[in-house]
């Protein structure tokens, strides 16, 4: 018998987000070492087979380091600026130290904007996800240069935390100067000791985060809440553990206790599909025959353009549609992949057709089970 396995251990889809307070010194210059130790770490999960996400801050800080700035830059064009230099620094230090471990990585900015349009939301998943078929590890951080406030999210707890949900993964480290949640302020009471498991974020663990933050990033124990908040509601582990321990990755995924774990909520894919099933906008319906509709109910397969029999309503990719079966009853909800004249062309032919016809083939399903809630 072998030794018995972590939970942990088991996960196989692995976002790993660092502050900039991990990745930069407080003169904004890279923390060479420290990035150093991060990307073997995420070789070592890459070699063992997982696939691997890294969400990465501190372009602001990198770009303000290059221009001798004092500090984080004031305004919006300033920090724009700051980022644009910064987020090349730090891949030209990834992309050189994952290479002479050959491991190929891929630089993805998103912005709010990327979450909470549907359409956009789909061609940022088929993009990472994509990656993760190629065995890239993808490198994910705000764009910076480009959002403004409306747009922006603002920190990279929370962008992680969307990350995490928007690739099904599993388990979400928030690596960061500290080293978890802890009963009081570490630094000022010698009695503070580290919260192991939280199975809930209530006020008393809210008024517990605090306003803590260094100069360098822009979150805390706060957005660090926030994030935890959203990976639960999707699922997700989320574990807060500190960057700068030697090995922190490998020895928390083999049971160390030194770090806070938030567990998910149990109704885990209720939550994450609630989105499909009653917060979007119903645009029209699709028509599915007898085989699709057993292929849906009794043996949880997606959509194809072969099972539709007819559309209606006008709509686009991203857009939730309900799904009529033969007996008129609807039997689904989902988000299309293609929009409504394109399923008019493709209705009731085989995959292998969409690209004569369309002239393009994004998904060889019409709606994707990921994206599909029965029974509503
Ligand atoms: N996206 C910002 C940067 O790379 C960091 C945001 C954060 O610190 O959470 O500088």
């Amino acid at each position: 018998m072998g030794e018995q396995q972590h939970i942990f251990q088991i996960f196989k889809r692995v976002v790993v987000k660092v502050g900039s307070s991990s990745v930069n010194y407080l003169n904004g210059k890279p923390n060479m070492s420290q990035i150093e130790s991060l990307v073997r770490q995420l070789v070592d999960l890459y070699n063992q087979g997982k696939e691997v996400l890294l969400v990465t801050s501190g372009a602001v800080g990198a770009g303000s380091g290059r221009l001798g700035l004092k500090g984080r830059p004031k305004t919006i064009p300033e920090k724009q600026a700051a980022a644009a230099i910064g987020q090349s620094i730090l891949m030209h230090i990834y992309e050189k130290i994952f290479a002479e471990y050959g491991v190929t990585v891929g630089q993805v900015l998103l912005t709010k904007e990327d979450f909470s349009d549907r359409r956009r939301f789909l061609n940022a998943r088929n993009a990472l996800c994509t990656l993760l078929r190629f065995g890239v590890i993808p490198v994910i951080n705000e764009n910076d240069t480009v959002a403004v406030d409306e747009i922006k999210l603002g920190d990279n707890d929370n962008l992680s935390a969307l990350v995490a949900g928007l690739v099904d993964a599993e388990i979400l480290f928030l690596l960061s100067d500290v080293d978890g949640l802890y009963t009081a302020d570490p630094r000022k009471d010698p009695a503070a000791r580290l919260i192991d498991d939280i199975y809930e974020i209530t006020p008393d663990i809210e008024v517990l985060a605090g306003e803590a933050g260094s100069c360098m990033g822009t979150g805390g124990m706060a957005t660090k809440l926030q994030a935890a908040r959203i990976a639960m509601h999707s699922g997700v582990v989320t574990i807060i553990a500190g960057a700068g321990k030697k090995d922190v990755l490998r020895r928390v995924i083999s049971g160390e206790r030194d770090r806070t774990v938030f567990w998910p909520l149990e109704n885990k894919l209720e939550n994450k599909k609630q989105w499909i099933a009653y917060s979007s906008t119903v645009h029209g319906k699709i028509f599915i025959d007898k085989g699709a509709a057993r292929a849906l109910l009794g043996q949880g397969k997606s959509l194809l353009p072969s099972g539709v029999i007819g559309v209606e309503g006008v709509f686009e990719l991203g857009n939730t549609v309900s799904i009529i079966g033969p007996d008129e009853l609807e039997l689904a909800r989902g988000l299309v992949n293609y929009s409504s004249s394109e399923i008019e062309i493709i209705k009731g032919l085989q995959t292998r057709d969409i690209a004569s016809l369309l002239g393009h083939k994004d998904y060889d399903e019409v709606v994707h089970r990921n994206n599909m809630v029965m029974n509503i």
